[in-house]
């Protein structure tokens, strides 16, 4: 699926460079790592020139169908939420994909920025916007991962960095991962499951086959080591964690008394992570890695048209298919 805006303000639209939207993104120089992880490769992938930028396409991952839409569309900058080059790499061949997609994008002078865990870190962030969508309230940090530094006046935040104090300058405010959340009442895991249905109107991916880790029938367990209840057919919920792509290595912090949470909602469940989170009383709901991480493009979009005069375009594709 693919949703476009085009702009009328030639004006505008031809004096935007790729150091403007860099820039917008990322703060002044010296502030480019502030907002992701260290093992993450997030910003520059490719740097083709510094010619006005003509046109956005907005992606989870680089495809070849993402870059023939970039191309056929006259855009020449790609915005992925996943780095296209994650790892260092070696060589660039035409004999694998990424060597492929590379060699394409520098033959069409395609720059290529990539906003990886710096969406998961922003003041509002991938989990903002879903609880948002199910129209939950404004939640407290799951995981913190830093404190923002503080920006002066003559300095440009990032674009997704939206505490401003009165004097102009962005307070020092701490971030970090996924968000923590009390539902409005005790609910069951079907109705948790049918409250994250309701995302599905923002976005043609298909709500991805959720899977959770509470039993279909009693569980002999009479008590945790932890002091929690066993899961079972039963069991209500109340506190509420989501770290929408794959965040479920990070369950166990879900014990931690500080959040004291019940359930957690990601994606990309894994077998032995499933069932250890089971074991200790704590619900997984996989809503999946594409349901969760990409209605967020549509929001980036928005925040983009606010400040660029662009044309920009999301294309969704569906990695993994569904039953
Ligand atoms: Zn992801």
């Amino acid at each position: 699926m693919i949703s476009s805006t085009s702009t009328d303000s030639d004006e505008l639209q031809n004096c935007t460079t790729f150091d403007d939207v860099r820039h917008l993104f990322e703060g002044v120089p010296e502030r480019l790592l502030s907002r992701q992880y260290p093992w993450d490769n997030s910003g520059l992938q490719l740097n083709c020139h510094n010619n006005p930028i003509t046109g956005i396409t907005l992606c989870l991952d680089i495809t070849t169908k993402v870059l023939s839409h970039a191309r056929n569309q006259g855009h020449n900058l790609i915005i992925s939420h996943h780095p296209i080059i994650f790892t260092p790499l070696k060589s660039i061949s035409n004999t694998t994909t990424l060597g492929k997609i590379l060699i394409d994008a520098i033959r069409n002078n395609i720059n290529i920025l990539s906003y990886h865990t710096n969406l998961d870190l922003a003041d509002y962030s991938l989990a903002d916007y879903i609880l948002d969508k199910v129209g939950l309230p404004t939640g407290t940090i799951y995981e913190h991962a830093g404190v923002s530094p503080l920006y002066t006046k003559g300095e440009t935040p990032p674009l997704t960095t939206t505490h401003t104090n009165t004097k102009g300058t962005v307070a020092g405010t701490p971030y970090g991962l996924g968000r923590v959340v009390d539902l409005p009442t005790d609910m069951t895991i079907q109705e948790i499951q049918k409250l994250f249905e309701t995302m599905s109107s923002d976005t043609t991916t298909p709500k991805h086959n959720f899977r959770h880790n509470v039993p279909q029938c009693r569980n002999d367990e009479n008590k945790l080591p932890n002091g929690r209840k066993p899961l079972s057919p039963n069991s209500t919920f109340r506190r509420l964690a989501v770290i929408p792509g794959a965040g479920f290595s990070s369950w166990e912090q879900c014990l931690n008394m500080d959040v004291n949470v019940d359930i957690l909602v990601s994606g990309d469940l894994k077998h032995h992570e499933a069932l250890d989170a089971k074991h200790a009383g704590i619900a997984l709901l996989d809503i999946g890695h594409e349901y969760g991480e990409i209605p967020y493009l549509y929001h980036l979009q928005k925040l983009l048209a606010t400040k660029l005069s662009l044309p920009s375009s999301v294309v969704e594709e569906q990695t993994i298919s569904q039953r």
